[in-house]
């Protein structure tokens, strides 16, 4: 049975944006354990999309424990959150417990704590760049900290079946770089895709047990850059087996590969280069000509998911597209710079541009302590707020306000900026774990503020209209906050 299903689609002048549903089981395994067993079947595992995917490292979300993660997105109702988001869980960042899990037997939900998530297990952490040159016939080339670790078909599908996870994204040979990969290395991926994609499927076939297991192929954008007749030719066959195939992994649309040639050739064994793996950038500017160019090549019928870390602005115009999941990447790498997602001013504009999205109220979030009243009416922020701000400018030394005069979550009700601002300037881990609670919680509602657009939206021109106005408000922000920083830098130099 499929798992996706669009509810809704608008044609607009950018494409066609949809609302749809992603039908999610806890595990595809089928065998739920007695205690979670209850619990399992009063969750609600249908989810609307657009929405993302939380991104976890090693099996955990970046700076919360899954505690902490409750806050945020409860498992059981009342919840500040308008959907408990699946868990992303990358091979590359559990290669060193992956004997363990196998070993354990229970899949990587119970592993890492996360059992009440679904899991959709992914090949690459989006936050972190790859190196080109160790793919070969055998398999490709996982990365690390720990270093490089290969990994064949069949061990992948040995991971998979240790892994339990809901959905699967089937492996692919990602080392194709536009800039320095001649045709033979294009042939090379493109075949290997669908020796991948056949090897998992035939794996299924044979596997009753993994029958409920969604697969969502990889398309690699590179493909398209440097031949769209062959690319469109093995994308085509990747799809035949359609009843299999769940969904669509749009990589290498953000950053993969270090952006100096010579990095890439660097490291030649990739052995015992742990360390500080060289992280992506959050990407600004993604090529919407390529993505259009793969987007009509892929059937409607599908979700189509781009990993990475993404502005919002740049997640509105993706999902103007058709681009139905993202993930948290976004969220995590913020958090590591002390910056925080602000939708204030899309917030205070929101009554006048729509009639149904749900204003947040301080009664789905008992066990919150409450915002003190003078704390809520801050002397309007207006000349200062973007939709990213840094907490790390000195400015916010003694602003005693929420981070958001909007938002509900457990940081804004309970800390200061100014606290926050001090966290970071003495180096305290607490305040990317402060600010990461707000930054998931912004995202959740800013994915819901969408979905309610569009539902309630009977013509694509009104939907622009209003798409139009909230991407207009949060990048003017932007742009003042950038012009801001730079007046600080001159000043600086001065
Ligand atoms: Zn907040």
């Amino acid at each position: 049975m499929k798992k996706f299903r669009v509810e809704k689609t608008l044609k607009t002048n950018s494409g066609s944006i949809r609302l749809g549903h992603l039908q999610l089981p806890v595990s595809s395994s089928g065998v739920v354990e007695d205690g979670d067993k209850k619990r399992s079947s009063e969750r609600k595992n249908d989810y609307g999309t657009p929405m993302f995917f939380l991104h976890t490292q090693t099996g955990s979300i970046p700076h919360i424990t899954a505690e902490v993660l409750q806050l945020i997105y409860p498992t059981s109702t009342p919840s500040i959150s308008s959907q408990t988001p699946p868990v992303q869980i990358s091979l590359d960042s559990t290669t060193k417990f992956m004997d363990a899990l196998k070993k354990f037997g229970k899949g990587v939900g119970k592993f890492v704590g996360l059992s009440d998530y679904p899991i959709f297990l992914t090949v690459h952490d989006p936050l972190y760049l790859l190196r080109s040159g160790h793919n070969d016939k055998f398999g490709i080339a996982l990365w690390s900290r720990h270093g490089r670790r290969p990994l064949s078909p069949q061990q992948y599908h040995e991971a998979a079946t240790a892994f339990k996870p809901s959905i699967c994204q089937v492996l692919s040979d990602y080392d194709v770089n536009p800039k320095i990969s001649g045709t033979k290395r294009l042939q090379k991926s493109l075949d290997r895709a669908e020796e991948y994609t056949s090897c998992i499927i035939k794996q299924q076939e044979t596997e009753p047990k993994n029958e409920a297991l969604g697969l969502f192929i990889t398309v690699e954008a590179s493909w398209f850059q440097m031949d769209e007749g062959r690319a469109t030719k093995t994308v085509l066959k990747l799809l035949e087996s359609q009843h299999q195939i769940e969904g669509v992994v749009l990589a290498g649309l953000t950053d993969r590969f270090p952006k100096k040639d010579v990095e890439v050739k660097k490291n030649p064994s990739g052995k015992g280069s742990s360390g500080e793996r060289e992280r992506v950038d959050i990407c600004q500017a993604l090529d919407v000509d390529l993505l259009e160019k793969i987007l009509q090549t892929l059937p409607p019928g599908l979700p189509k998911y781009i990993p990475g870390p993404l502005r919002i602005p740049e997640m509105m115009d993706l999902i103007a597209k058709g681009v139905d999941i993202f993930d948290s990447s976004v969220a995590s790498r913020m958090a590591d710079d002390a910056e925080v997602f602000l939708l204030d001013s899309v917030e205070a504009l929101l009554p006048s541009i729509s009639s149904t999205v749900v204003k947040l109220s301080s009664s789905l979030n008992e066990g919150l302590p409450e915002r003190e009243s003078n704390e809520k009416n801050q002397p309007s922020r207006e000349d200062e707020e973007g939709a990213v701000v840094s907490l790390k400018n000195k400015k916010y030394f003694d602003d005693f306000g929420p981070l958001s005069s909007f938002c509900v979550c457990y940081t804004c009700r309970k800390h200061t900026r100014s606290y926050i601002h001090h966290l970071y300037a003495t180096d305290e881990l607490l305040g990317p774990v402060l600010i990461q609670i707000h930054n998931l919680t912004a995202l959740d509602r800013f994915f819901s503020i969408m979905r309610t657009l569009i539902k309630e939206c009977d013509t694509p021109e009104s939907l622009q209209t209003k798409l139009d106005l909230i991407r207009n408000l949060l990048n003017n922000r932007i742009l003042r906050q950038a012009e801001e920083e730079e007046k600080v830098a001159v000043q600086a130099h001065v």
